[in-house]
């Protein structure tokens, strides 16, 4: 998967993702990538890209999960979020998810291995997450 979530400098949020789909897919299968709600959620508050185990995604709705905790929470943690949707909801199946949300905040957490970075105020960052 490479994915991409942005805001820009009046705050308009975007979300992007792209795959290759998984091993041995069904002829004709439509991962959760292009569903927006599952793998990819942009709206006023938040910016969500995801990957993983794609069935999941669509059957739970994962990238709108975010965007409804995020307006849900008084004082929403867009990392918290992202670490809380992983390791509660989608702890049983494979999971990543990158965000920002309207603040500028990133949020980034996957149960298995991503490589991530980021572009704010001139600096670049990189990191890896490797469970
Ligand atoms: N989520 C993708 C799918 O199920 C796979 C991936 O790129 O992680 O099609």
């Amino acid at each position: 998967t490479v994915g991409a979530v942005v805001i820009d400098q009046e705050g308009r949020l975007a979300a992007a993702t792209s795959t290759g789909g998984t091993v041995n897919k069904m002829r004709g299968r439509i991962g959760d990538s292009s569903v927006v709600g599952a793998g990819t959620f942009a709206d006023k508050n938040v910016a969500v890209s995801t990957t993983g185990h794609g069935e999941e995604f669509l059957r739970r709705a994962i990238a709108a999960r975010v965007a409804c905790q995020y307006e849900f929470f008084s004082n929403p943690d867009i990392s918290q979020i992202c670490k809380n949707i992983v390791n509660i909801d989608m702890k049983d199946k494979l999971a990543g998810l990158i965000a920002v949300d309207k603040n500028g905040n990133i949020g980034a957490e996957t149960n298995a291995k991503m490589f991530y970075g980021s572009y704010k105020n001139g600096v670049i960052t990189a990191d890896i997450i490797d469970r």
